[in-house]
This record gives C-alpha cells, sequence and structure tokens, in this order.
C-alpha cells in the first residue's frame, strides 16, 4: 500500500483511506472483504445485491460501513454501473437510491458527482478501478467506476471536467485517489483489448496478450484535466495479488462479492 493511505481497523472489518482527503474534511474509504455479514461463497463484506448475497446480509453490511465510516446510511446513493462513461449529479432527492431503492433511476451510470454536505457517494468494484475525488475548496465530492472500457472512455477525465463545469472547481484543487484494483502486474488482456490503450500503457507478453497499466492511464487522464501530479495518489493494492483481501472478479469469478469506494462531504 501507498504510504499516503492508511487503514481503518473497526472491529473484524477493514479500509484504507487517502489522508489527505480525509485530512480535508471528507468522509472516505475503500474497503475490504473481512469481516461483514455475508455468507456461503461470497462471504464477507459484500456490498452488491446483485451477485447471490442475501439482501438482509449485504443491508447489514451497508449499516456496518455507515457507522465504521461515520456517515448518515439514510443519504446515501449507489449506481447501477454498466461500464459507460456516463455521470450523474447526485442531490438529496436521490438520497437511498441504490439501497433502499435497489432498482431506481440511476442506472447507466458510472459517476456519481454532489456538492451537498451528507450525501454518500458509493461506486462498487472488484477488480476495475474506483476513483475518488474531492475539492476541499469549492466542496464537491465524486466517486467512479474505471474498468478497462470506463479508463478507455476516459470516466476519470469526464469526473473532473463536469466538477468544473458545473461546480466551478478548480481542478488544481482537485485531489484524487485510485483505489485498489487490478494492477499491470495481473491485468492480462488481448490485443482487441489493449489496442484501446496507448503504447506506453501496455507490455506484450507471449501469445499475442497484453499487460495493461490502468493505473496509470486513470492518473495520466485526470492529470490532463488539470489536476496537479502531486494531487493525484495510487493505492498500489492489485486485487489479484491480495485476492485474500479484496474480492476479485478474476480470482474468484462468479462467487465474487462486491467492495465499494465512498466518499462524503462531512
Ligand atoms: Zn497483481
Amino acid at each position: 500500500m501507498n504510504g499516503n493511505f492508511y487503514e481503518i481497523q473497526k472491529s473484524d472489518r477493514s479500509y484504507i483511506a487517502l489522508k489527505k482527503m480525509s485530512d480535508a474534511g471528507f468522509v472516505c474509504g475503500f474497503s475490504r472483504r473481512s469481516g461483514g455479514a455475508s455468507r456461503g461463497k461470497i462471504e464477507g463484506f459484500n456490498f452488491g445485491f446483485r451477485v447471490g448475497d442475501d439482501p438482509e446480509s449485504v443491508l447489514k453490511n451497508y449499516r456496518l460501513l455507515a457507522d465504521d465510516l461515520g456517515f448518515d446510511l439514510s443519504r446515501a446513493v449507489c449506481a447501477r454501473q454498466t461500464h459507460t462513461s456516463n455521470i450523474r449529479i447526485v442531490t438529496s432527492a436521490d438520497c437511498g437510491k441504490g439501497i433502499f431503492q435497489v432498482d431506481s433511476d440511476i442506472r447507466d451510470i458510472d459517476g456519481l458527482i454532489t456538492n451537498e454536505k451528507g450525501i454518500a457517494l458509493i461506486i462498487f468494484t472488484a477488480d476495475c478501478v474506483p476513483l475518488l475525488f474531492c475539492d476541499p475548496v469549492k466542496g464537491v465530492a465524486a466517486a467512479s467506476h474505471a474498468g478497462w472500457r470506463g479508463t478507455a472512455q476516459n470516466i476519470g477525465g469526464k469526473t473532473v471536467r463536469l466538477m468544473a463545469e458545473k461546480f466551478g472547481s478548480d481542478p488544481r484543487n482537485i485531489i484524487a485517489a485510485i483505489g485498489p484494483s487490478i494492477g499491470l502486474c495481473c491485468f492480462e488482456v488481448d490485443r482487441g483489448t489493449a489496442e484501446n490503450f496507448a503504447e506506453k500503457y501496455r507490455i506484450p507478453k507471449p501469445n499475442d496478450k497484453f499487460h495493461v497499466d490502468l493505473w496509470a492511464a486513470n492518473r495520466d487522464m485526470i492529470a490532463a484535466e488539470g489536476v496537479p501530479a502531486e494531487n493525484i495518489y495510487i493505492s498500489e493494492e492489485c486485487t489479484i495479488c491480495n485476492s485474500d483481501k479484496y474480492y476479485s472478479y478474476r480470482t474468484h469469478k462468479e462467487h465474487t462479492g462486491r467492495q465499494i469506494a465512498v466518499i462524503a462531504i462531512k
């Protein structure tokens, strides 16, 4: 784990968070698998309602999460993610969507932004790259889901642009955290997928395969929007190398729960 991040341990559950983001007045964290109420093949701290888990267990996990990190669960919002680069501005009218109303109108959305205090933006991952953003000056928070498709569509850069357009954020004030996800070490794809990325992000492997660096690609696209390089932090935890600590789609296949990334303005 990169030294700018720190671990939060609550009973048998643990999270990592970016110190600079917490210090700037934001509730933030990336969950790990341990602890939690889910049982069976996806045992642990699962937040996906659509992965075969008991909905009561999932809800219990959300309650534990909100208590652990200190936000009001009734004001949390999750999207139905579908590997797009669509981003939604979230207001009080959206609170509870994706958790208390599992089927909400926030679908085909992979990024959430708000400037309202106390609204907790939550995105799910299991190898895909979770991105958290905050602007302490204008008081804006954002969370985005960047799998390879979202990364190729520059959802990170689009999130920064929308923070600027809608809420007047100066990119120079934005802090970004790139959370636990599949690393260059483990993200092996075929040529067709690799060619969505510039050559500097891919390493050729035998049998016409490539390893792709989604962390660097996201970092550079966020920086290209004007966020200073020193404000962009990569947690450097690969979910496959650490599949004992995280749900990993590539490792656990269909028996995969979802971890979350969350951010809220205090
Ligand atoms: Zn790895």
